[in-house]
């Protein structure tokens, strides 16, 4: 687990899987994101009872992806999430998600169920944990629901899918990449000191930048790739940091498939990973 300061902790993947965080105040502690695995978010609460003897007050659910909230129904506590994800995770058929898993995911969430939000909010919300105050705002971008968590006076940022560092970017039909680029400068404005990222090692603001970068470069090559000006891609990209050392490949793939497709209409598909 990763620490900051003593009251902060994220998990550590070697594998990209989708982070959990919990934040320990003086008057109770939330946890932000469930991850796909209801095993995976019991293990958070596990955690935080060996370590302290607050009690889990929340689950904060950054957006409605599977990855980031399908452990909700694991933890004892109730659900903070935008309106949006309230409805769209009410609308998905699990049960019909599970019949295309592999039979050992199937076996793994045989009684994984989905818990929507139930408390809600529409842009933001602000909870007052004794010493730390956490501040949930919704900013898009990454999906219409996506939303980031700050804390205070920790100078954190939790930015779900708004970031993804050391791996490629989950980019759905769905996403405004304007607009993801311009909440990412947002942030950026904010005196943090640490960045959570959705998947990816926790790092400083520079992440922030990064992930513009990543962002900026995307739409240019896919551009490009419309125009099927290849050997400039190649020229252009080939060799980039920004692109070319980052995990997940294939989402890659899938991701620039999906942002060429995207007037034809989003549609949720699915988590894409664990
Ligand atoms: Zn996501």
């Amino acid at each position: 687990m990763f620490s900051i300061g003593d009251s902060i902790f994220v998990t550590e993947n070697s594998n990209g899987a989708s982070n959990s965080g919990l934040i320990i105040g003086k008057s109770g502690a939330m946890m932000v994101d469930s991850t796909f695995f209801p095993s995976k978010a019991h293990r958070m609460v596990d955690f935080l009872s060996n370590i302290t003897s607050k009690v889990l007050i929340y689950v904060i659910n950054t957006h409605y992806h599977l990855d980031h909230i399908l452990g909700n129904c694991a933890v004892d506590a109730p659900v903070i999430g935008n309106l949006l994800t309230k409805a769209y995770i009410e609308r998905f058929d699990l049960e019909a998600f599970k019949s295309t898993l592999e039979p050992f995911l199937q076996r793994e969430l045989k009684n994984a169920k989905l818990v929507p939000p139930s408390i809600t909010f529409k842009n933001r919300i602000k909870i007052n944990l004794g010493d730390k105050k956490v501040e949930i705002v919704k900013m898009g971008g990454h999906t219409p629901d996506s939303c980031v968590v700050y804390v205070w006076p920790d100078a954190v940022c939790f930015c779900g899918d708004l970031l993804f560092s050391e791996y490629h970017a989950e980019i759905e039909k769905e996403s405004d990449l304007n607009r993801w680029i311009q909440k990412l400068k947002k942030i950026k404005e904010k005196p943090l000191k640490w960045v959570v990222p959705g998947h990816g090692p926790v790092g400083n603001v520079e992440e922030l930048d990064n992930m513009i970068s990543y962002l900026e470069k995307f739409k240019a090559l896919s551009s490009m790739v419309k125009l099927k000006r290849v050997e400039e891609i190649v020229d252009k990209f080939g060799d980039d940091p920004i692109l070319a050392k980052r995990g997940f490949a294939l989402l890659f793939e899938e991701s620039l498939a999906n942002y060429l497709r995207r007037d034809k209409g989003a549609k949720y598909t699915g988590s894409h990973k664990a």
